[in-house]
């Protein structure tokens, strides 16, 4: 816990660092600003920079030469799942999925058919918190728990992986998880999926990055549709194998554990 106690104390300074403006001179002034600003910096880069490992160790690339991951976020998703795991069933191509719990909970049959045709499941919290990494220590763990539990129903196993809304920190990750047996898997290549209308572009994005090892961060679920990402991947997919890449899981379905679990029924999400 020695790390999340630095954290802390970072941000305590940082902020009691306000006190030496009084009494104001402009030399204090500059001291304290100088002060704030790096503690500011040095915080919202522990908190948002999706590969710094100080606070939570994770991989955002995987083994093997020639390899690359695609991972799709925020799923289930009622439409664009399903047409989703249609196409990868038709090229032949194994993904991660990071399943948001309380849409699994929804949608849990989606997510049982991703496993049974061989993809990984993993969990993507319970609510896809937008303040996650100021979530109170009580609902940090119970996002995680929960989003863990969720998959456990849908499929009959505790998943192995993690990853946070949008790779937000929190100074208690990392010993969570540990507590959970969740490893946090990151990401190489922010594809901007969400923000992006052609798929020409988005392909384009794509194919202009990858390269071995890559993790690919994508998304099954959007308020607007999927639509964009679904028209891209074809391209995407047919276009790296042409170059060697083969497509493999962001790691390996054999590290869930209690495999031997029925699927449980489905508590309604809330
Ligand atoms: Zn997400």
């Amino acid at each position: 816990m020695a790390r999340p106690a630095i954290f802390f104390l970072l941000f305590v300074v940082t902020n009691a660092s306000l006190v030496l403006l009084y009494p104001f001179t402009l030399s204090r002034f500059l001291l304290v600003a100088l002060i704030y600003a790096a503690g500011t910096l040095l915080i919202l880069y522990l908190l948002f920079h999706p590969r710094n490992q100080w606070l939570v160790a994770n991989r955002s690339r995987v083994d093997g030469e020639g390899c690359v991951a695609l991972t799709f976020d925020d799923g289930p998703d009622p439409v664009d799942t399903p047409k989703l795991l249609d196409l990868l069933r038709e090229k032949g191509v194994k993904a991660t999925f990071f399943v948001v719990g309380k849409r699994a909970d929804q949608y849990p049959d989606i997510v049982r058919r991703a496993w049974a045709e061989g993809h990984l499941v993993a969990n993507h919290t319970w609510s896809h918190h937008a303040l996650f990494c100021f979530l109170m220590p009580g609902c940090l763990r119970a996002e995680i728990e929960r989003g863990t539990e969720s998959v456990r129903r849908c499929c009959g196993f505790r998943p192995h992986f993690f990853r946070s809304p949008v790779g937000l920190r929190h100074p208690l990750l990392g010993p969570y998880l540990k507590d959970a047996g969740l490893e946090y898997v990151s990401w190489s290549i922010r594809t901007r999926d969400t923000l992006t209308a052609n798929s020409s572009v988005l392909a384009q994005r794509i194919l202009g990055k990858a390269a071995s090892g890559d993790i690919i961060l994508l998304h099954d679920h959007l308020p607007a549709g999927a639509d964009v990402m679904l028209e891209a991947l074809p391209r995407v997919i047919d276009e790296l194998r042409e170059r060697g890449f083969e497509f493999v899981l962001a790691g390996a379905r054999e590290d869930v554990s209690d495999r031997t679990l029925e699927p449980a029924s489905c508590e309604p999400a809330r």
